[in-house]
Formats: structure tokens, sequence, C-alpha cells
């Protein structure tokens, strides 16, 4: 690979080249909307768009594109070439500042979940300043792409990256308030840092040929569980395959010349999952850069013959993969708000915003479940190994402690004091706890950051970052407007005070134990924190009218906007499950029913052999066969008619209902006597690669 910094970012257009290619008054213009969120000065769009066309054709590019990330997941892109006609009806090479900022494609076949009809049905991108424009290597090609947010022509949000944005900006208004009363000058602008954890599995291209639910949904939809799963746990941080390596160093540089700081890599929990973390970093590059590395994990792994899996339960029965996101907010000092520190201000501080967070999940507790719904996650969450679906916080027992201690509950040994100093006008100082782990935590505090694990692999995090940044303006707020009103002179003990009442407040979705135990599902209920199953309940959660309030009080989104969002995961929900049914039912005809056939031709053929004596032995294993084939048949038909009666139930909420219960029920049934038979049958009959061919190691 040779050194890191000989490629790294070599296809970013990085401040660096700006510094280069731009005028000094563009470059320190273009820094200040980069930096402090200014809007963007028109007049300097020429220079900037003259520079990027210089740098892409001088690196061989050829055409520029809009890269944008739509609410149906992943990300979108058109591309254009960067030519004109002259004067003379010549060819030029051109690209203009109204291209760089402004496209139109159109894009009328994007789901808008209501928002457009045909005849408006237009929507726009624009170029997104604050995140860089990079190079896309496709076969000889090279396209310049510019990171955009997508509109529709009446300026209603048709993507996930605008509501981010948006809540990066009230977080910012609401925090920054309340550093000015905390009597802290030095903080302009706020800064959320995130850095996501990637799992994903890979799987040999050849055995992928032969799998059509794989091909087709991303995940086996059949699939006998192997002789050896995960049970001996002996993949996790095991020694990474020289093949893997292999695939893993190129992966990295890839990573690296695309500016993205790939840090962490290693073997996950199940056979052939992997695990790669990069060095976090400002939120709308870390949530542009994981959008990246999927298309680069992919793009890869066929250099190797492999395919990357990036689905939440590709298996059943092991593990699935999730995207834990790691986020924190701090200022452009390079404070970290999350960070306990020796400096009692910064400690209020610290206090505050855990505070604000514990008030947002409180409130709007269902929030962070809802952000993580959907028909893949559905399969992940509230599995023995992942987070569960109810929405708690893990603090730790030292954080903890130290917050039962500051509500007076109990009194922290002389031992824990060690850490604390509380001589201070009763401002404990608090050093930071990084050892505490529950992995059994949706939300847990680690050390200077939250972990909210319960992000899906395939997510665009961005939707969990609005929700995460927007629950802690809402506590911000709150907070804010409470000091305010408060009678004391000293606003740190106010804070402190107010701090007490909060913890009070908000012990419900405070939870330090096994989040995977029946008790805790029973206790959640008690406590009344939400409960949803599944993503058609999850969903209706954005529908409460508080919760519609929040979004409108906040600016992240209209109500039309929101209710479209919804109608845009349920249908999201429906394809999906509706292919998955359609492709079990295609493979059970075409694959699965010749192969009982078979066996059962096999069977018939031994019996007649072995004469009337021993006749019956193979009856016992006939009549297996033949009622696994009426059963197979029996819920492939249920299947089918349980489609066919979907096509008149016009409302989404209860399509999806249907499909999450009914629908669900009959696939599962189905599968388990498909992969009843896959025991069964002679290997050289089952037309399918079994798990453990899918999941052998791959060298
Ligand atoms: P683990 O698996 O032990 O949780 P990893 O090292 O795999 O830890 O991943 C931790 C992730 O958290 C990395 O992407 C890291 O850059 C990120 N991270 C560390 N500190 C912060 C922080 N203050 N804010 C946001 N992300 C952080
Ligand atoms: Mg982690």
């Amino acid at each position: 690979m040779g050194k890191i910094i000989n490629v790294f970012g070599e296809l970013v257009f990085t401040k660096k080249i700006m510094k280069e290619k731009l005028s000094q008054s563009t470059y320190e213009k273009l820094m200040n909307t980069i930096q402090n969120n200014d809007p963007l000065d028109e007049s300097i769009a020429e220079d900037i768009a003259r520079a990027m066309k210089d740098w892409a054709l001088e690196k061989g590019a050829t055409h520029f594109m809009h890269w944008f990330q739509p609410q149906r997941g992943g990300t979108a892109e058109k591309h254009d070439a960067f030519i004109e006609y002259d004067e003379y009806g010549e060819v030029i090479e051109k690209f203009s500042a109204k291209q760089l900022i402004q496209s139109e494609p159109d894009a009328s076949s994007f789901p808008s979940g209501g928002i457009r009809s045909t005849f408006e049905a237009r929507g726009y991108t624009a170029w997104d300043p604050s995140a860089p424009v990079f190079l896309l290597e496709g076969g000889e090609g090279k396209t310049l792409v510019v990171p955009s947010v997508f509109l529709s022509w009446t300026g209603e949000v048709l993507d996930q990256k605008t509501p981010m944005l948006r809540s990066i900006k009230v977080l910012n208004e609401s925090a920054l308030k309340l550093q000015r009363l905390l009597g802290n000058r030095l903080a302009k602008r706020i800064v959320v840092n995130t850095g996501p954890e990637q799992e994903y599995f890979l799987i040999p291209k050849a055995l992928y040929e032969k799998r059509p639910d794989i091909q087709t949904c991303g995940r086996t939809i059949f699939g006998a569980l192997p002789a050896k799963g995960q049970q001996l746990e002996d993949h996790y941080f095991g020694a990474i395959q020289p093949k893997v390596m292999e695939f893993m160093c190129a992966l990295d540089t890839e990573l690296y010349r695309h500016g993205i700081m790939a840090k962490t890599k290693h073997n996950e929990v199940a056979p052939n999952q992997f695990e790669l973390a990069p060095l976090y970093e400002e939120v709308n590059l870390s949530v542009d850069h994981n959008l990246q590395t999927m298309a680069i994990l992919k793009k890869v792994a066929r250099k190797f013959d492999f395919v990357v899996l990036l689905h939440e339960k590709p298996f059943a029965n092991l593990n699935g993969s999730g995207k834990h996101l790691n986020w924190s907010l701090g200022d452009n000092t390079g404070t970290n708000y999350l960070e306990p520190s020796k400096s009692p201000l910064k400690n209020i501080n610290f206090l505050m915003t855990i505070a604000a967070i514990l008030l947002g999940v409180k409130k709007y507790n269902g929030l962070l479940r809802a952000v993580v719904s959907d028909a893949g996650n559905d399969l992940r969450l509230g599995g023995n190994e992942a987070p569960p679906a109810i929405m708690s916080i893990y603090f730790g027992s030292y954080l903890n402690n130290l917050l039962d201690h500051i509500e007076g509950l109990k009194t922290i040994t002389s031992e824990e004091m060690n850490y604390i100093n509380l001589d201070l006008q009763n401002l404990p100082k608090v050093s930071k706890d990084s050892s505490d782990r529950n992995r059994t935590s949706p939300l847990a505090f680690t050390g200077n950051k939250f972990e909210f694990r319960a992000v899906g692999s395939t997510h665009n995090c961005a939707e969990a970052v609005t929700i995460l940044n927007l629950i802690t303006a809402y506590g911000y707020k709150t907070i804010l407007d409470k000091l305010q009103n408060m009678a004391g002179e000293d606003i740190k003990e106010n804070a402190i005070k107010l701090l007490r009442s909060i913890l009070k407040e908000t012990k419900i979705v405070r939870f330090e134990g096994n989040n995977y135990t029946k008790e805790w599902l029973k206790e959640a209920g008690k406590r009344g924190l939400f409960l949803a199953d599944n993503t058609p309940k999850a969903l209706r959660y954005y529908l409460k009218p508080e919760v519609i309030n929040l979004f409108l009080d906040f600016g992240i989104l209209s109500k039309r906007e929101l209710e479209s969002k919804v109608h845009i995961h349920l249908e999201a929900y429906i394809n999906t499950k509706e292919i998955e049914f359609k492709i079990a039912i295609d493979m059970v005809k075409t694959m699965v029913f010749p192969a009982i056939m078979k066996q059962i031709g096999l069977l018939g053929k031994a019996a007649s052999a072995f004469g009337d004596k021993k006749n019956v032995l193979f009856k016992e294993d006939l009549g297996e066969m033949e009622k696994l084939y009426v059963d197979i048949k029996f819920f492939t038909t249920k299947l089918s008619v349980f489609l066919e009666s979907m096509n008149n139930e016009k409302d989404i909420l209860k399509r999806a209902d249907a499909f999450a219960d009914d629908g669900i029920n009959i696939s599962t049934k189905l599968r388990a006597f498909v992969d009843t038979a896959e025991t069964l049958i002679a290997a050289e009959y089952w037309p399918l690669p079994r798990y453990r061919e899918l999941l052998r190691e791959l060298n």
C-alpha cells in the first residue's frame, strides 16, 4: 500500500487544493461558509466552479454530478459531461457556477410520499458547500461529485441531508444560548462529531450467483443453521485470513484516496462478519464518508471475487450487522461537552448536556425507536445479540453513582471520591469513565460520547443524527427556559438544582441491567417506555401530535413533510416484504419443489430395490418428504393468496400492518418447512449453497 499520507485524499478537492486554486478572497469567503455556516456569497461561485473544473480535468474527469441522499435510502446521482457548444458550434469543456450550485435532475420517479403529484414532480438538487467535492472512479472514467441536498420546487424536503443540516442549526442555536447563560463566551459554533462503526459480511461471489434471495434481497430467505455457527465465538477478533487481509488493504487504500480516515478493522462475532471504524469527524462529512464507504466496500469486494452484504440480518440465527453510531457534541474551541473534565465550568456543561439528552430521550422516547425502524432492522433489533427495540440510556456505574450522588440518593464512597472534587462551589469534579461496557444497551455513554447501537448497517446515519440533535436541542431549550425563570442569582447553583429535578424526572429512561431479558420488557412497559416490535408500529410514533409539533417548532420538517417521510418508509417496508415473499414463492416453485421430487424419486427407487420387506424403512422417510411437500405447498399458496389480497387494501398503514403480522407469520412457517427440507434432501439435489458453504473461511 505504501505510505498512507502519499495517497490520502488524492480524489478530494481539499482545502489545500482550494487554497492553491482559488483567489485569496474567494478562498476566505468559502472558508467562512464552510466553518461558520455563513450563507454562500454567490459572487464567488464562478471562481469556485472554474477551480473545481480545472482540478477535475487535470485528474482526468469527463463528467460531473450532483450526489444526494433520497429518503428511500442509499445515494442517488445523475452524470453530465463537461461539454457545451461554443459560439462556432464546436465542443468546449464547461462547468458554470449555475451548474455547480443547482441541478434539475427532475427525478420524478423518487418516492415523495405524496408531496409531488406527477404534474409538479420536479425536484432539484443544490450544492452543499460544507461537504467537499470529490472524484468518483468507474472504469476509465472519472466524475466530479458535488454533494447536494434534494428539494422539491416548492422547497419541500425530499432527502435525508436537509433535515440533518437543519438539526445541526437548531442544536447550534439552543446550545450556544445555554453556553452564554453559563458564562462561556468563547464558543462560537457547535460541532457535532460522529464515528460510525460499520459492520458487514463477505461471501464468495460464485456462491452469491447461486442464491436468488441474496441477489434480490441482500439476505437469505431460506437456510438451515449449520452445525458450526458462531457458538465457539472463535471468529470475534480472530486472526484475519490472508485473502480477507488483501481485500482490507485494498479497501483501506481506496478509503484513504477518498480522504476517509479508516482506522480500525477486525473480525466480528459471526463467521465472515467484519467491522470497519473510521476516526470520528464532523457529522456532515462523516455521513457522506459513511455512504461512500458502503459503496467503496462493494466495489473493492468485487475485485476479490467477494460480495459484501450490508444487510442487517443476512443469516438467520447468526449475529446481524449494525452501525454503531458514536456521537458527541462540543464547540469550535475543541471542547467536547460530553467529556467530563477537571474544570468545574466544563463539568456544569457536561452535566447540563447529559440532562438535555435525558430530557429528550424521556419526552420523545419513541423517536429513537422510529428512526432505526425498517424491514431489515426488524430482523435484527430485539434479537439476542443486538440492541433491543426499547430505548433506554446506559451510563455505567461511575457516572450513574455520580448522578445519584448529585440527586442526593446516595453518598459516594471515599474510594469513588478519589475522582471527584466537591469542594468548589458544590460542583463536582468528574473524571471520565470509559471502562464500563454494557453491550446490551441501545444508547450507551462510553466515556466522552454516546454510542447509538440500534442504527442498521445499511442506514444513512443522517436520520439518526437528526433525531439525536433534535432531542438534545429540545432538552437544551427546556433547560434554558427553566434556568431563565429560576429565582436564585448563582447560575451554577441553579443549574445543579435544576439538574436534580431533571434526574428525578427522567429516571425511567436510565437502565443499567441486561436489556435482553424478558423482565426488562415487562419493566419498560410499566415505566411507560415506547414499545414497538415492528416497523409499522414504530413509524406511527412520528405521527403523534406532540412529535409533529416538535419537528415543526424546531423547523426540521413540516407536518406534510413528516407525513410524507412516514409514507415513504411504510412504502419501502411493504415493498421490501413483498419482494421477499415473491422471491420465496419463486424459489420454492423452481428450486425447492424439484429438489423434493428428486428426493422422493430417490427414496422410491431405493424402496423398490430393497423389495417389499424393507419397504417399511423407506415408508417413513417417504411419508416425511411427502408431508413436507404438502406443508410447503400449503404455505406457499397461503402466501400467494395473502399477496393477492393486499392489492385490495388501499390504506397504507393497514397494508403495512398486514405484512408485519399475517405476511411474516406465513412466511416464517414456510421457511421452517423449507429449512427442514434442506436438512433431509441429498446434497446433490439441493440447489442452494448452504450456510456452511456461504460462511466457510475465505481463503
Ligand atoms: P468500540 O468498538 O470499542 O466501541 P471503536 O474504536 O471500534 O470502539 O469505535 C469507536 C468509534 O467512536 C470510532 O469511530 C471513533 O472515532 C469514534 N469516537 C471516538 N471518540 C468520539 C467522540 N468524541 N465523538 C464521536 N465519535 C467518537
Ligand atoms: Mg463500539
